[in-house]
């Protein structure tokens, strides 16, 4: 198995670090995460308690370096970049971000210009993610984007004119009316602009949403499964051809262009998140043998209160034991181009689980759902049909790792 030199250095002490930026200029009818719109005058106290909440966090985990440093949202390009370079400085004062850290933006293409981009170059920002969605008007009239496609056909070439030598792209799919070769012509016109990294969304419904509702009216119409599985085979195949290479279900990366903070969740590293509704994560709290984790309360206002006060502005924790542990490593690391190493799977869950997960990879593979060689010590990897099915043979692993031995 390609060993990743982060995950090594993650235990001895680096940790990634994510910055939640709650703020939009709109909210997209899809859209279940903790955002808030029209919240603009609040952003200055915001990002004051952003940077005392990573005083505190560092405060409780003790000497630790920043691996990597993410600011999502949201709209984190919101920020002005005298913000973004706060937040990092912030970051850097009780965290040292080390050499080489990759530093990520979640960028909208209808918020940046070229200067924009070239100053959150100068405030330290090394990688941006364009939330492009779609190249077409159709696509992002359908999802709701607040920017048209000349701006985001322009975002890729003014990042790279800014400065950026690491630029991914998100698209999503399945969206209302999408037909194949829509789907195509997104793939080859956002693959033409040069991208590092392309992240691909099937869009799903959430309950909480304008696309929720329109469902429970039976107003929302789309793609079917089986076109959806042909739009993601497409889309590898495509991502191929333009030289990006999947490792992981949903990501493609130019060889050495791979996330490196999204790797970190994938691996089971430290995260400390700050910001409302934000999630972390530490493998050696505890004390169950699965790690703490913890999220943050959501509302901003409320969530600033509590930072301001001095206290930690978590809402919950769960400390997890070895069985859930097990199953986060089947989830995680099956969506993994490496997959699951059985060897390590069994160093950390013992023997007994560890005939259970074989057990059921041999059942899945004679579905086609996964690839593990017969030999000892070879990883499960899901294959293609794996991969559009990724849900269900997960959930045929938990089951196995819960029921008898
Ligand atoms: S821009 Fe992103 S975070 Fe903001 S509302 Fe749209 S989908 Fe949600």
């Amino acid at each position: 198995m390609k060993v990743n030199p982060r995950e090594g250095e993650a235990a001895a002490g680096a940790w990634g670090v994510y910055l939640h930026v709650p703020f939009c200029r709109k909210l997209c009818p899809y859209c279940d995460f903790n955002v808030r719109i029209g919240h603009d005058a609040l952003i200055p106290r915001y990002v004051a308690a952003l940077a005392a909440e990573v005083r505190l966090r560092a405060e409780a985990i003790g000497p630790a370096v920043a691996a990597s440093v993410y600011l999502g949202g949201g709209t984190p390009s919101l920020l002005s970049p005298a913000q973004v370079a706060a937040l990092l400085r912030a970051v850097d004062d009780v965290l040292p971000i080390r050499g080489g850290a990759e530093v990520t933006l979640e960028t909208n293409p209808g918020t940046v210009d070229l200067a924009t981009l070239a100053a959150f170059r100068a405030a330290g920002v090394n990688r941006l993610s364009l939330g492009v969605q779609s190249l077409g008007w159709d696509g992002l009239r359908a999802l709701g984007r607040d920017h048209g496609p000349e701006e985001a056909i322009r975002a890729v070439p003014d990042a790279r004119a800014a400065g950026f030598d690491d630029v991914g792209v998100d698209l999503i799919f399945g969206w209302p009316g999408q037909t194949l070769e829509a789907w195509r012509a997104d793939l080859e016109g956002v693959l033409s602009l040069g991208p590092d990294h392309l992240s691909l969304y099937n869009l799903t419904v959430e309950a909480r949403t304008v696309f929720g509702a329109r469902a429970r009216k039976g107003t929302l119409v789309l793609p079917g499964e089986p076109l959806q599985a042909a739009m993601y085979r497409e889309a590898c195949r495509a991502a191929r051809r333009g030289g990006l290479l999947r490792y992981e279900v949903s990501n493609f990366a130019r060889p050495g262009r791979e996330a490196r903070h999204n790797r970190l969740y994938w691996t089971g590293a430290p995260y400390v998140g700050a910001g409302a509704g934000a999630h972390g994560f530490d493998p050696a709290a505890g004390g169950r043998g699965g790690g703490r984790r913890w999220w943050n309360e959501p509302s901003p206002r409320r969530w600033c209160a509590l930072v301001e006060r001095g206290t930690l502005p978590e809402a919950g924790a769960e400390d997890l034991d070895l069985a859930q542990a097990a199953v986060e490593e089947v989830l995680t690391r099956l969506r993994t181009a490496e997959g699951l190493d059985p060897g390590r799977f069994e160093a950390r869950f013992g023997p007994g689980p560890a005939l259970r997960l074989r057990r059921s990879a041999d059942r899945l593979r004679e579905r086609g759902l996964v690839a593990s060689p017969r030999r000892a010590g070879a990883a499960v990897r899901l294959t293609e049909k794996g991969v559009i099915l990724g849900d269900y043979v997960v959930s045929e692993i938990a089951a196995a790792l819960d029921g008898p031995p």
